[in-house]
């Protein structure tokens, strides 16, 4: 980084032994995958951006044409979702009369969302739920569209903020009067009535797994920047910026980026101040909730393996079962795993039954290798199991995450040079993620420059 001819100095602090926070990617036995995130949106410009910038284009993969259905947990089997379903609203006419687990009164009433008046002004900020209700009736909200969206946040559906967690489909309601209308722009209303398909995936991943996107940044970064095993147990304020107490001793700084979860920064904000500005924001992102997951892996033998893995694998909606979902991650992702041999992924835990994420290994092995068995029939044994744990890895945007965010705002108007990062705030996803630290790098960056007096703050 540089602002004109002058390098910025900068360094990274982070608390455990390796980089690369919730992503991470395993090998056993010649199997390999992502212990967390797998794969990022490849229709948003900010991940393939920085693969772009790092020289990894060429190896970004896209998941294989048969892991790009999904098939939905209902009364102990399993049901192909249907086809031309897009973030749960149903864009084929088709897709929706063929799908088995809608009453004909619930397929009618979701085929008539575009006639749905759009939400009253002055209501600050909807469920995920409640607005999917709204819109496309209770039968399809509560069977398809609320679990599909509160899956990608292992969260309930009934507490998180819809304007938080999906604006893009809050702003196509209010720019359009219609999701179905607001999706289906540029292809016209005949849209709906041909044949439905799956449409291609959305997401991508280098061909490796996600963790090589975070080794290749530790390459190009200077090796004398990046601190690992050194956690920021404080923060205080001086007269020229401020002092991060760390494991490994204090360091001044001018600007500070904290791209710890809100949780960790709510504790290293108020450890140096028991009142005014880092105090408020404390309290506020002590506030932010989160949930727990546990992902259990298994290697089979794709022999043993009776059901035909003909997707990315399986969503448990609420009531139907003790694990969240299943991956079938050789049906997904090419080069995971020694020919002939299968691997499965279970979410455990979430909103739903965060207290599943504290049984013991065996035990949780256990519970996921027969909700495993239960929904997809023999799978012979398993020639391993592995079980990770993301304790607090799943930020929460619950009703009065759009007002907490203004609130945050308008702290760290008080506390320049101050900025805030990462899931925990506006949006969830890797590219999000990337999109804020490039913003918050952007303000640092130019605020001198435009001769501010002192540098901006926020949550970006
Ligand atoms: C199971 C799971 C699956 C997911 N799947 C996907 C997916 O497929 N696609 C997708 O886009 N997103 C996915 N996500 C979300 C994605 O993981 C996050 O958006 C992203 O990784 C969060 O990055 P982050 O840097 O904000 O936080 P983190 O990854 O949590 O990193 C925070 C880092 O801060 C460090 N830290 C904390 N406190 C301190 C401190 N006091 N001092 C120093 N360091 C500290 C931690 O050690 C950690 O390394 C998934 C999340 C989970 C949990």
């Amino acid at each position: 980084m540089g602002r004109g001819e002058q390098p910025v100095p900068v360094e990274l602090f982070e608390a455990s032994s390796r980089f690369g926070g919730n992503i991470r990617t395993e090998r056993v036995d010649g199997f390999s995958f992502d212990v967390g995130p797998d794969s990022f949106l490849g229709t948003r410009p900010e991940g393939v951006g920085l693969c772009r910038e790092l020289g990894l284009e060429e190896e970004l993969i896209t998941p294989k044409p048969e892991g790009r259905g999904v098939y939905l947990a209902r009364d102990g089997r399993l049901e192909r979702m249907p086809e031309g379903l897009s973030l749960g609203v149903p864009l084929s006419l088709g897709g929706l009369l063929d799908c088995s687990f809608l009453s004909p009164a619930g397929k009618l009433r979701a085929m008539g969302e575009p006639l749905v008046p759009r939400r009253r002004d002055g209501v600050a900020e909807e469920s995920i739920a409640g607005f999917m209700r709204r819109r496309l009736g209770p039968e399809m909200a509560d069977r398809l569209a609320a679990p599909l969206l509160a899956g990608v946040y292992a969260g309930d559906a009934g507490r998180l903020s819809m304007d938080a967690a999906f604006p893009q489909l809050v702003d196509l309601e209010r720019r359009h009067g219609s999701l179905l209308r607001g999706m289906l722009r540029g292809r016209g209303w005949l849209g709906v009535l041909q044949p439905p398909k799956t449409p291609e995936s959305p997401f991508i991943t280098p061909r490796e797994g996600l963790e090589r996107l975070v080794r290749r940044l530790v390459e190009v970064l200077p090796a004398e920047a990046l601190h690992t095993d050194t956690r920021v147990e404080a923060i205080e304020r001086t007269a020229t910026g401020y002092v991060l107490k760390t494991s490994a001793g204090e360091r001044e700084c001018s600007a500070v980026v904290l791209a710890a979860p809100p949780w960790s920064v709510a504790e290293l904000v108020t450890r140096g101040s028991a009142e005014g500005a880092f105090h408020e924001l404390g309290a506020e992102l002590r506030e932010i909730r989160w949930s727990a997951t546990a992902t259990v892996f298994f290697g089979l033998d794709a022999a043993s393996v009776e059901l035909p893995l003909d997707a990315s694998g399986f969503i448990v909606p609420e009531g139907e079962g003790r694990i969240l979902a299943a991956t079938w991650i050789t049906s997904k992702w090419s080069d995971r795993a020694p020919a002939g041999k299968a691997l499965v992924r279970a979410f455990v835990g979430g909103a739903r039954h965060p207290e599943l994420v504290e049984l013991g290994d065996e035990a949780l092995s256990r519970l996921a290798w027969e909700e495993l068995r239960r929904f997809m029939g023999p799978l012979g044994e398993p020639l391993w199991g592995r079980v990770y744990r993301y304790r607090r890895g799943n930020p929460q945007p619950e009703l009065g995450h759009v007002g907490r965010l203004a609130r945050l705002r308008a702290i760290l108007e008080g506390l320049p040079g101050l900025f805030l990062t990462g899931s925990g705030y506006g949006g969830v996803g890797i590219p999000d993620c990337v999109r804020q630290a490039r913003a918050a790098a952007q303000l640092l960056l130019e605020a001198p420059s435009a001769g501010a007096a002192r540098p901006s703050s926020g949550v970006v």
